[in-house]
């Protein structure tokens, strides 16, 4: 009965609020808050008493209470983002009629990588830690400190810039030698064809793009890509049939999720029942919710490599990620997202389901009838991390297989023949001189 009058004290004070008769409102909804013990109507309650007032102390207060109430309202955490100007409100957008992306080339502005001594090209040594001119091996050392940031969900997903992925050519002028080129969409990366200086395309002049936050710096050179390619194809007993491409360094974009909430669960447990006629058994009803906190869950952020760059992305140590620095890109292949932010987070929170229902509590396992919900996972942060890989191909029983090398650790990713050969007599020949000659 209670329940119900505050209830309709609730709906009153809305109904008042969109009609704009704020004093009739507010009576309404303050009554329904001092009446009220549910959470879900104190949390509406006060957030449409944060509607009603100019007063942005007000205002920020009742959206704090309504927090309180309920930390996963999502429209009490947008304003008070808006409040706190993390998030401008002419940006956000309708998810459901997302704004047409022009796909005309635009003009993108680029970072050029020379020595300040020589004015030869500066590399990023794949050392982890320094860019090195190639020709008078001046050596810049990066900055190891500083974490790389979070973005806050709910912003990103409010605007445009959670939901697209880079569709226009790039267009920039080589600050060296003047000539113009041309950059796919999703490729962040590139050495002047005519006067082979790096350039790393600026993401901060573009609005509609979400930028990398992090990076984990390539951490070895070529040579022990390969020598680490020639150690798997021999462990795993493959004879290739044909020539093997030298492994390619690239960054790769990956998305990392943090994510709360509680995966809530119900079922039914016999439990013993001591009643005058001695013990006997009896069903009770669960019902209840399990803590979740998942720490930067990773998924691949380019549908080009997704499925094997998924079996990869486990062995990353994502605690080492630094934060963005354009310089870690300079004389690599770099590429930025084509799945967009928010396609993402939906891939995530089903990863997260998945894992964390195998790992719920013990307890839970002696329910039956069990059932559980994801619908109170709350994606909470992200960021666009660039991951350093190594790519090529083995062709061996019949096709080319892809191999994918962790640039961090040196792990190898890639399909293994079901019967191996037995390991070929003379061991480090033939195709392995030539992936390991200077
Ligand atoms: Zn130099
Ligand atoms: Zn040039």
């Amino acid at each position: 009965m209670q329940r119900d009058y505050a209830e309709s004290l609730l709906h009153n004070g809305i109904v008042e609020a969109k009609a704009g008769e704020m004093a009739t409102a507010r009576r309404y909804l303050e009554r329904a808050i001092n009446t009220s013990g549910e959470h879900a109507v104190l949390s509406e309650a006060w957030y449409w008493l944060s509607k009603i007032t100019d007063d942005p102390a007000e205002k920020r207060s009742a959206l704090e209470n309504c927090l309180s109430f309920d930390m996963r309202h999502a429209r009490a955490r947008r304003e008070l983002a808006i409040l706190d100007g993390k998030l401008d409100a002419r940006e956000i957008i309708n998810p459901d009629a997302l704004p047409a992306v022009s796909t005309d080339p635009a003009q993108a502005t680029a970072d050029r990588f020379m020595c300040p001594q020589c004015g030869a090209k500066m590399v990023f040594a794949p050392d982890g830690v320094s860019l090195i001119c190639e020709y008078c091996t001046r050596t810049q050392i990066l900055p190891s400190r500083g974490e790389a940031k979070e973005q806050d969900f709910l912003i990103a997903m409010a605007t445009a810039r959670g939901h697209g992925v880079p569709v226009a050519m790039q267009v920039f002028h080589c600050q060296g030698c003047g000539a113009e080129f041309i950059l796919p969409p999703d490729v962040i990366s590139s050495t002047c064809a005519y006067c082979d200086s790096p350039h790393v395309v600026s993401l901060e002049s573009s609005r509609e793009l979400l930028q990398p936050e992090g990076i984990i710096p390539q951490a070895f050179d070529q040579k022990q890509a390969a020598r680490l390619l020639v150690s798997w194809v021999e462990q795993n007993g493959i004879n290739p049939q044909g020539i093997v491409d030298l492994p390619r360094g690239v960054y790769l974009p990956i998305w990392t999720f943090d994510i709360g909430g509680a995966i809530a669960y119900s079922g039914d447990r016999y439990e013993a029942d001591e009643g005058l006629q001695g013990s006997s058994q009896k069903v009770f009803h669960v019902d209840d919710e399990y803590p979740v906190h998942l720490n930067d869950l990773p998924v691949p952020a380019s549908r080009k490599i997704a499925s094997y760059l998924s079996r990869l992305l486990p062995s990353f140590e994502l605690s080492a990620t630094r934060p963005y620095d354009p310089r870690y890109l300079a004389n690599w292949a770099a590429e930025v997202y084509d799945i967009s932010m928010a396609d993402a987070s939906l891939d995530a929170r089903s990863r997260a389901y998945t894992q964390l229902k195998r790992k719920l509590p013990g307890d839970i396992a002696s329910l039956f009838n069990l059932k559980t919900s994801s619908a109170n996972l709350l994606i909470e942060s992200f960021k666009l991390v660039l991951a350093p890989i190594w790519i090529t191909e083995v062709p061996f029983g019949g096709q080319k297989s892809l191999v994918l090398i962790n640039g961090q650790n040196g792990i190898v990713q890639g399909n293994t023949p079901s019967q191996p050969r037995p390991k070929p007599k003379n061991g480090l020949f033939g195709w392995l001189d030539d992936l390991l000659d200077d």
